[in-house]
């Protein structure tokens, strides 16, 4: 008979509701000023991550560099930023920064940036960020794109949502260690089972499905909306009201639209 491994004992860690509600009341929140704040809480709390998905151009990188800039400009915290679409803009940073008053220089200094050009690239970047980085935040802009690239065709379907899965568990684990903000970006596309009737964010669908996303609690679908406007509407979440929110984008990245201006 082969000898029995010795079984390493698990410990699991047990608590109080009470203790876990004194530990939650000190967890940090990212606030912006902006309306995603007011969707969510007051902003994304530290190990949480929060996708916004949306059309080309419904303002997914602006939302994304606006917390980037508030990180490392307001908080002085560094900035993971993960940009698999190759679209970050150093300038736009130094625009953002400006307006809000930060010094664009440093806010720089503070973003770390990755630009994967393949899938396999992009896996690796949990196993590689720099140990003096520490980052608060981070974001991955366009987290589906290089693999709806590469697996293309329902054949390939099961290993793209494999891999993504797989992705999504390194972050969410990284996120969660280190107490970080999460940000993830996606696209959308057609939902085949969609009726003109249904409202645009079901008939829009971001790419890798809700099962993929089981470990995203909030999900804020962003769509363009009349003269410029946009609107952000928080889908689906377990712990906060469905409700939307307009914005505009500006000098200052994303911005609240006051009642007399909607
Ligand atoms: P996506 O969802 O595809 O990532 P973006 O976040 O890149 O979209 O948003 C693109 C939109 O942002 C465009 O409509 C563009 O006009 C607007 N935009 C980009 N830079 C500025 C700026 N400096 N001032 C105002 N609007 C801007
Ligand atoms: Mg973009």
């Amino acid at each position: 008979m082969p000898r029995k491994k010795k079984e390493k004992k698990m410990e699991l860690k047990w608590k109080t509701a009470f203790e876990l509600w004194e530990e939650r009341r000190n967890i940090k929140r990212l606030k912006t000023g902006t309306p995603i704040d007011e969707l969510i809480g007051g902003g994304i709390e530290e190990g949480e991550v929060v996708e916004f998905y949306g059309e080309f151009g419904s303002g997914k990188t602006q939302t994304a560099l606006t917390l980037t800039t508030c990180v490392a400009g307001e908080m002085d915290e560094n900035v993971l930023f993960v940009d698999c679409e190759g679209t970050f803009k150093p300038e736009r940073v130094v625009e953002i920064a400006g307006a809000r008053g930060y010094d664009p220089e440093e806010v720089l200094k503070r973003i770390h940036l990755v630009q994967p050009l393949t899938s396999d690239e992009q896996m690796e970047v949990f196993d590689q960020i720099p140990k003096d980085v520490k980052p608060k935040l981070v974001v991955v802009d366009g987290v589906t794109t290089l693999f709806r690239q590469e697996y293309i065709g329902r054949e390939n379907l099961s290993k793209r949502q494999g891999l993504l899965r797989q992705f999504l568990r390194k972050m969410i684990t990284y996120v969660r260690q280190n107490r970080a903000f999460g940000v993830v970006t996606n696209q959308v596309y057609g939902n085949p089972d969609g009726t003109p009737f249904m409202p645009l964010e079901y008939r829009e669908l971001a790419v890798g499905g809700h099962s993929l996303y089981h470990t995203i609690d909030n999900r804020i679908f962003l769509r363009k909306a009349k003269g410029g406007t946009r609107i952000a509407r928080l889908v689906d979440s377990s712990r906060y009201p469905m409700q939307e929110r307009p914005f505009k984008i500006t000098e200052k990245g994303i911005e609240p639209i006051e009642s007399e201006e909607s």
